[in-house]
């Protein structure tokens, strides 16, 4: 039977909603499962669980989740290779890449469950005698968790996980296109004991289940990541409802990796090949331009383009596979449509800008050429917008402060990388990019779960950190209590 359920409390299959079918990407003749549009209401039904599920799963000692939270590890970590295919199934990253949201969602529980035992306030000196005054963190209550589809195991998992491990109840809305391996999480949260109402999944119609779990007033605080759109409409509407709620909005990118004259220009190649490329494009930390030294531009592009066509596409199940298709027709579409834009402003096509046809691997995915796109100027679109799938825009400049401009130019701040040998050149790059991250020969991707992550400008709101022992400070208060004897 293809037909999944929900977490509403418990796991439910309904009988009486309509189903939406999730197909491989790869390979969209292969049915991977079916899952329930649930309703507004159905959602509202959810929070109040959540909320009813606080009053006693806030109680409870941080041993005591920590102990759920490494009973956790162990079931995800056993199930590993399965796991990390069905990933790839649904979302069509290739299966390394699949195995390492695995482990990161393993290591972000391991992390989290020590976390929480540790100290969680301070004791601070009185200007009276006989005084003690100390603070203690609380949970906030219900926290909504809305998520995109391009890591839908392991970035919903540095939201959730921090969100009970601190004492939270969780609502969570996957991506529509993801929610299979979301189950398989919740799944593995409720076999390492958790009790019930404490992880909630709803699956459903953005405009339904997303909007209610946005403007309803018993969430105490929302944490989503997807697109600026997307980021600005939530925003927005909860502003209107002049409700005091915690939102935490990551979102997109447009990041940049700078190859300096001083930088080892192979590295920087094959650096900005795999952030470009890897993924399929499809992360928030992936290059889409690459800033060239002017005279060093005829010799980085081909060098560029020959280790592009190394690149193999095909279904990410597959043994060898760099790069799988695109996550779904929307994007496929939205990919084409971002190529003709850039012949059409006048960047230049060097490599790729095509879909792949052709035998049983190609004809019933969604595969794109790598693509590389030359003579791009800032203020072409391709330039500024966030496409999100394999095409790269070089571009050149002459000194290392026009180079900084350029990586400032868009409204996004989200990571830039620069290539050099110089210390100070990537001191004076770190100080002067408006980014939440910077990587100084490293590739754009690739996070560390125990660092705090997040965007600036439109790249995300900016008030909280994800990750990290950060991540502890958007999910709870703190309280501040005086003590006299
Ligand atoms: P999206 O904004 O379309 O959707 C994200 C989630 O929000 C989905 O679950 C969607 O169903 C839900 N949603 C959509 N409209 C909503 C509404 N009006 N109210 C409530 N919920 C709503 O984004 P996407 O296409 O799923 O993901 C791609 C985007 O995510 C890209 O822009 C990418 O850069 C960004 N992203 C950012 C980060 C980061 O950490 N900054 C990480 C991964 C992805």
């Amino acid at each position: 039977m293809s037909e999944r359920g929900v977490y509403i409390g418990r796991y439910v299959v309904p009988k009486d909603r309509e189903y939406y079918e999730i197909r491989n990407p790869a390979d969209t003749r292969q049915l991977v499962a079916k899952f329930p549009k649930l309703t507004r209401e159905d959602t509202r039904g959810t929070i109040a669980i959540a909320k009813d599920a606080f009053l006693k799963w806030s109680k409870t000692l941080p041993v005591e989740r920590a102990k759920i939270l490494y009973k956790a590890a162990e079931i995800i970590e056993s199930r590993a290779n399965d796991l990390a295919k069905l990933l790839t199934m649904e979302e069509g990253k290739t299966l390394a890449d699949s195995m390492f949201e695995v482990i990161r969602t393993v290591n972000l529980l391991r992390f989290y469950a020590g976390l929480i035992v540790k100290d969680m306030g301070k004791v601070i000196p009185s200007q009276d005698r006989n005084t003690i005054i100390l603070t203690t963190r609380e949970p906030l209550g219900v926290i909504a968790v809305i998520t995109p589809w391009n890591f839908p195991l392991s970035l919903p998992a540095w939201k959730i996980i921090p969100a009970i491990a601190t004492g939270n109840t969780v609502v969570w809305k996957p991506a529509s296109i993801t929610p299979t391996i979301a189950l398989e999480l919740v799944k593995a949260f409720y076999e390492a004991g958790l009790p019930e109402g404490v992880l909630n999944l709803v699956t459903g119609p953005a405009s339904e289940v997303g909007d209610e779990l946005v403007t309803n007033r018993e969430v105490d605080a929302i944490t989503f990541t997807g697109s600026l759109q997307t980021g600005r409409e939530i925003n927005e509407k909860v502003g209107r409802q002049n409700r005091f709620v915690r939102i935490q909005l990551e979102l997109g990118g447009k990041n940049a990796m700078v190859l300096s004259k001083n930088g080892d220009a192979n590295l920087a190649v094959e650096l900005t090949v795999r952030s470009a490329f890897g993924l399929t494009g499809q992360a928030c930390t992936a290059t889409s331009r690459f800033l060239v030294p002017e005279d060093m531009h005829d010799e980085v592009l081909s060098k560029l383009i020959e280790r592009t066509k190394k690149v193999v596409v095909g279904n990410g199940l597959r043994q060898g596979v760099d790069m799988g298709p695109l996550a779904s027709r929307e994007q496929y579409e939205k990919v084409l449509g971002y190529i003709e834009i850039g012949k059409n402003e006048g960047a230049k096509l060097v490599y790729g800008g095509q879909p792949i046809k052709g035998g049983e691997e190609f004809d019933y995915g969604y595969f794109v050429m790598p693509t590389i796109f030359d003579q791009v100027t800032p203020d072409m679109r391709i330039a500024k917008e966030e496409i999100f799938g394999p095409v790269l825009a070089v571009m050149t400049y002459r000194t290392l402060d026009e180079a900084i401009d350029i990586v400032n130019s868009t409204e996004y701040g989200l990571i830039a990388g620069i290539i050099t040998r110089d210390i100070s050149e990537a001191a004076k790059f770190a100080e002067n990019v408006k980014v939440g991250v910077v990587k100084v020969n490293k590739p754009t991707i690739g996070l560390e779960p125990w660092v705090p992550y997040g965007g600036v400008k439109g790249s995300g709101n900016d008030i909280y950190k994800e990750m990290g022992e950060e991540a502890i400070e958007f999910f709870t208060r703190i309280k501040a209590t005086y003590i006299g004897y």
